[in-house]
């Protein structure tokens, strides 16, 4: 995976099985500035769609890797280190792929956009669409997602019950709980009645369990995430670890595993052990080796050592 500009892993991930990450937006272009965002704080705040990277160069790379790998991936997802319906091409991508490969096409997207009729369109060849939806009240939208100005939470509703309505695949709509923001019980009750609304075919629960944005976006315990996922009712389950292992070669490649993974996001020695299917003891070298050559660091967080790409990296 050394030569990829736009493709990352493949990653395992428990809703999507192994997965490629197709990153359409530049570090870190999107509509939102979540609190509890494990990418870092948004560098630039926008609505505005454009081509942010050549869609010949993103279709290059996807046919190249799908000449040249040999491991099965389940699902090519459109995702990275921002929100991916910035991209003004997504549909063109999407159809793209699709001419490539039958291997089925995630898009993970903040879902803020799809109150413009032109990024509906866009996703509906798309196999499956991961929409978020943390808040669904005007104040609690505001502090836990600090979205554009431009972007409403009735409008970022009104366009999830748009897109259900002609999109035929699957959508699969993650909330993530910060305590005591958006687990109050008034939330709770709106977010129910907003779900009705929106029809997705599965409620995908989760906290915060990575290093955030803000050092105050804690997370709900077991109990609480159990507690909301009964009254949202069958359609909701807890997103938990995945355990599915990937096969890294040589040092390098388990070196370039690690750059690559912690680019998205910052992991802990056990988190990345899972995340790549190694046991922590064989990793620790290769860890110290990145450390030693100044490309990654290690940072506190809830009495965990999480590690993390040095900035000057992460901005390459
Ligand atoms: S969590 Fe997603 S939607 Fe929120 S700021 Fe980060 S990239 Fe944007």
């Amino acid at each position: 995976m050394k030569s990829y500009r736009y493709l990352y892993g493949p990653v395992p991930s428990r809703r999507l099985g192994r997965s490629l990450g197709i990153d359409l937006v530049p570090h870190k272009i999107c509509t939102y500035d979540c609190i509890y965002c494990q990418i870092g704080k948004t560098a630039e705040k926008t609505v505005l769609r454009k081509e942010y990277v050549p869609v010949g160069e993103v279709l290059e790379e996807v046919k190249k890797f799908l000449q040249k790998e040999t491991t099965s991936v389940d699902h090519l997802s459109l995702s990275g280190a921002g929100e991916p319906t910035l991209h003004s091409q997504i549909g063109s991508i999407i159809e793209g792929i699709k001419k490539l490969s039958s291997i089925p096409v995630a898009v993970i997207t903040n879902g803020s956009l799809l109150f413009e009729e032109e990024v509906r369109r866009d996703l509906l060849q798309a196999d499956v669409v991961l929409p978020s939806l943390d808040a669904v009240s005007p104040e609690v939208f505001g502090r836990m997602n600090r979205p554009h100005r431009k972007v409403s939470i009735e409008k970022v509703i009104e366009g999830m019950v748009e897109f259900r309505k002609i999109y035929r695949g699957k959508i699969w709509l993650e909330i993530l709980f910060c305590k005591g923001v958006n687990d109050g019980p008034d939330e709770l009750q709106k977010m129910k009645e907003v779900i009705d609304r929106i029809q997705p075919d599965l409620v995908h629960l989760n906290t915060v369990v990575r290093p955030p944005s803000e050092d105050w976006a804690k997370p709900l315990s077991e109990r609480e995430m159990e507690d909301i996922r009964s009254f949202f009712g069958e359609k909701a389950s807890i997103i938990s670890e995945f355990d599915r292992h990937l096969t890294y070669v040589t040092e390098e490649d388990i070196k370039d595993g690690i750059l690559r993974i912690l680019r998205r996001r910052p992991l802990s020695l056990l988190d990345l052990s899972k995340w790549m299917g190694i046991p922590q003891g064989e990793l620790e070298g290769q860890i110290l080796s990145l450390s030693q050559e100044g490309k990654i660091q290690p940072r506190l967080h809830d009495k965990l050592i999480y590690y993390e790409i040095l900035t000057e990296i992460k901005k390459e």
